[in-house]
């Protein structure tokens, strides 16, 4: 019979390697405090050299390591998961959380800025689960995989967001044909799905979704990046061993009201 996982090790990560792509600010950098403080070696893999090691200087712990990382590279995804698994000794844990979303409505919207949301948002998380999947069959005990979805991978936020909404669509699509496909090789795949959260890229680009009243959202307040990292912890540590194949909507109750913003341009 299995061992029955006392309630205090439900939430623990101890021994466990965790990837986080786009981990250096954000949201990302949420839940890679929050896999840190459970106990996890954290890699954070991203674009931007000072911006990452800075974050790992907050982490302060010796378990992590940052990786200049552009995920939409085949070589660089190769090159992070043998950096990672070179360093820690291990893949346990894979959070795509990597993502942009700059608004253009599609009448007037370039094959280069369909390609680029695409390729970052989407592409990339076929790379990054192929590659860490492979490592983490080899280890043979299993895994877990989170990518970041959004409220627009069931509904559209705003007009204008079309290619955005296309790859969060797609990101939910792929997570549960992927779900399947792993759970002989007890790697369990998920999506998350925020609504509107409070991050440096959704402060500093004005085509971001900012102005969503608070009023309009059940809860009265925008999200934290840590309202969704909380939620990710639970998906990764031994809390949730029996669910694959689910996404969970974190937006304060917005996806229950008919409100949305006509464009974001
Ligand atoms: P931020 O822009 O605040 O942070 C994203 C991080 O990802 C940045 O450090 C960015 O680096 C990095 N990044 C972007 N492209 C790449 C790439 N090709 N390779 C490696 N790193 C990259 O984003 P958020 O925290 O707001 O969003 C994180 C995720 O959550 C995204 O997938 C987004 O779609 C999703 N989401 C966010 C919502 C929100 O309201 N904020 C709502 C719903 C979903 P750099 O800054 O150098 O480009």
């Amino acid at each position: 019979m299995e061992r029955r996982t006392g309630t205090e090790e439900l939430l623990s990560l101890k021994g466990k390697t965790a990837i986080v792509t786009g981990g250096a600010m954000g949201i990302g950098f949420g839940i890679s405090q929050r896999l840190s403080e459970a106990g996890a070696n954290v890699v954070i893999a991203d674009f931007n050299k000072s911006v990452g090691e800075s974050a790992i200087k907050r982490l302060s712990s010796e378990k992590s390591h940052f990786l200049v990382t552009d995920v939409t590279s085949e070589s660089q995804v190769q090159e992070m998961i043998n950096a990672a698994v070179e360093r820690f000794g291990s893949l346990d844990i894979l959070v795509n959380n990597a993502g942009i979303y700059p608004a253009k409505p599609v009448l007037e919207m370039t094959l280069e800025e369909w390609n680029r949301v695409i390729n970052t948002n989407l592409t990339s998380v076929f790379l990054t689960c192929r590659e860490g999947a492979r490592q983490m069959i080899e280890q043979g005990r299993g895994g877990k995989i989170v990518n970041m979805g959004s409220v627009d991978s069931v509904k559209p936020w705003a007009v204008g967001l079309a290619h955005y909404d296309a790859s969060k669509h797609g990101i939910w699509g792929f997570s549960k044909n992927l779900a399947l496909e792993l759970a002989p090789h007890r790697i369990l795949v998920n999506v998350v799905a925020p609504g509107d959260i409070d991050t440096e890229g959704s402060r500093s680009d004005g085509t971001a979704p900012t102005d969503l009243s608070s009023q309009q959202i059940p809860l009265g307040r925008r999200g934290r990046p840590d309202d969704i990292a909380k939620v990710v912890l639970s998906l990764v540590s031994p809390i949730s061993d029996y669910r694959t194949g689910t996404i969970t909507v974190v937006d304060g109750g917005w996806l229950l009201t008919s409100k949305g913003r006509k464009s974001p341009t």
